[in-house]
């Protein structure tokens, strides 16, 4: 679902009282007036503001105009982007924002103050909940259309030669005010919609593109999301993808986070889908969540990924030490290997070799590097 912008001169009407509701607004750039239906002003809007949401939200006739006091840009919301969401919300809240919207109805004609204080306490509620939200929604949709969303790799390293054994595919995110943004910032944005989709087959796209130009023991990981395990056109897709590029699947690892294994079964079934597939599995941020660990070790991984808050307190907490002394015994009982993440200094790196786990991941081996990077520099990074 695209977003679209909209111009208004000053003076020019966006909607007139009575008219069908079919969309709301954001105020990007002006100000906005809305009017009884005798052209009175009710009050005005100016950036950043909400205003239309009424009609989207219960589908009935506008029973105010708007129009343009200024030159003014709008961003426009379908209601198919609201509606959606409210579908998913509580029942509750979904009957509390019916009721509050009839009552505005009722209130409104007689425009007195109560109708603003009202008005704006709406306004403020909804603005909290999710304007910033939307707004970032749609930068993020034109960044991917735009090609602002890029792949980087970082080196994963083998403890016991130092040499690069393959990369993790992390995404960023150009922004052209805000600067680089971290996946933290809009992965979960991306996965409330289907915007995961597009930035993962990106990722996969670009991954596929880097495998093809690196030596076959190379290895690429990727994070994927529920949405993306849930999607039947996707693991048969980068099978084709894999087979189009003559690349042998098991160069590419699936790293599913903690937090997407608390229904034991259903992680179950996304594993053996991989492996059938031909894929490696990962389990992520390993000990972080909240999983059994009985349950999380009856799942079939491949590669445990140990989370970087027991390698940073590594050296100043035993109780670390231990835990990682028991990941790796259990790794190994598991026939399963061991990543540690986030690894930023050679104690922490001698101790990890002591310790036996097999690879390392951190700063101290290399930040994410873009593709071009690796290829300029692939005769040092892959040489004995
Ligand atoms: P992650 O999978 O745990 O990725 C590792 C994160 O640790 C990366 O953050 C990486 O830059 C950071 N890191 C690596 N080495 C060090 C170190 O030595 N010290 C410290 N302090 N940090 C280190 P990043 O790139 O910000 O990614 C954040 C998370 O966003 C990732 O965590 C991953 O879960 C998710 N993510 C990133 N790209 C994608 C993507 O394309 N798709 C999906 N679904 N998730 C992604
Ligand atoms: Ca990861
Ligand atoms: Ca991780």
């Amino acid at each position: 679902m695209g977003f679209h912008l909209s111009f208004y001169k000053p003076g020019q009407f966006i909607f007139h009282s009575g008219a069908r509701s079919d969309r709301a607004y954001i105020i990007e750039k002006g100000t906005v007036e809305i009017l009884t239906d005798h052209n009175e002003t009710i009050h005005s809007l100016s950036v950043g503001e909400l205003f239309g949401e009424m009609g989207v939200l219960d589908q009935s006739v506008r029973s105010t105009a708007a129009r343009a006091k200024t030159q003014v840009t709008l961003l426009e919301i379908k209601p198919g982007q609201i509606t959606d969401r409210l579908t998913e919300t509580d029942p509750i809240i979904r009957a509390l924002i019916g009721v509050l919207l009839k009552r505005l109805r009722a209130l409104l004609p007689r425009n007195n103050n109560q109708t603003d204080d009202l008005l704006s306490h709406v306004a403020s509620v909804i603005e909290k909940s999710g304007l910033s939200k939307f707004r970032l929604e749609s930068e993020l949709r034109t960044a991917i259309n735009e090609g602002k969303v890029l792949t980087v790799f970082q080196p994963i390293v083998d403890l016991t030669n130092h040499q690069i054994y393959g990369f993790e595919a992390l995404s960023r995110w150009q922004h052209p005010k805000l600067g680089v943004m971290s996946p933290f910032e809009f992965i979960s944005l991306a996965e409330e919609t289907d915007m995961i989709i597009e930035v993962g087959s990106l990722v996969f796209n670009r991954a596929i593109d880097l495998l093809s130009q690196l030596p076959d023991s190379i290895f690429i990981n990727i994070n994927v999301s529920a949405k993306q395990l849930n999607d039947k056109q996707f693991l048969p897709g980068l099978s084709r993808q894999l087979k189009a590029s003559d690349i042998q699947p098991n160069r590419l690892k699936l790293e599913i986070t903690e937090t997407m294994m608390v229904d034991t079964v259903m992680a179950q079934h996304w594993i053996t889908q991989c492996h059938q597939s031909g894929f490696r599995v990962c389990a992520d941020d390993f000990g972080t969540g909240y999983s059994g660990l009985q349950q999380l070790l009856s799942l079939p991984f491949d590669v445990l990924k140990i989370d970087q808050v027991f390698i940073q307190g590594l050296l100043s907490e035993q109780v670390n030490q231990i835990l990682v002394e028991a990941m790796v015994s259990l790794a190994k009982k598991l026939g399963m290997k061991l990543v540690a993440e986030g690894v930023e200094d050679e104690q922490q790196h001698k101790l990890l070799k002591q310790l036996e786990v097999d690879f390392g991941q951190g700063y101290y081996y290399g930040k994410a590097m873009s593709k071009s990077e690796i290829l300029t520099r692939s005769d040092r990074l892959f040489s004995d």
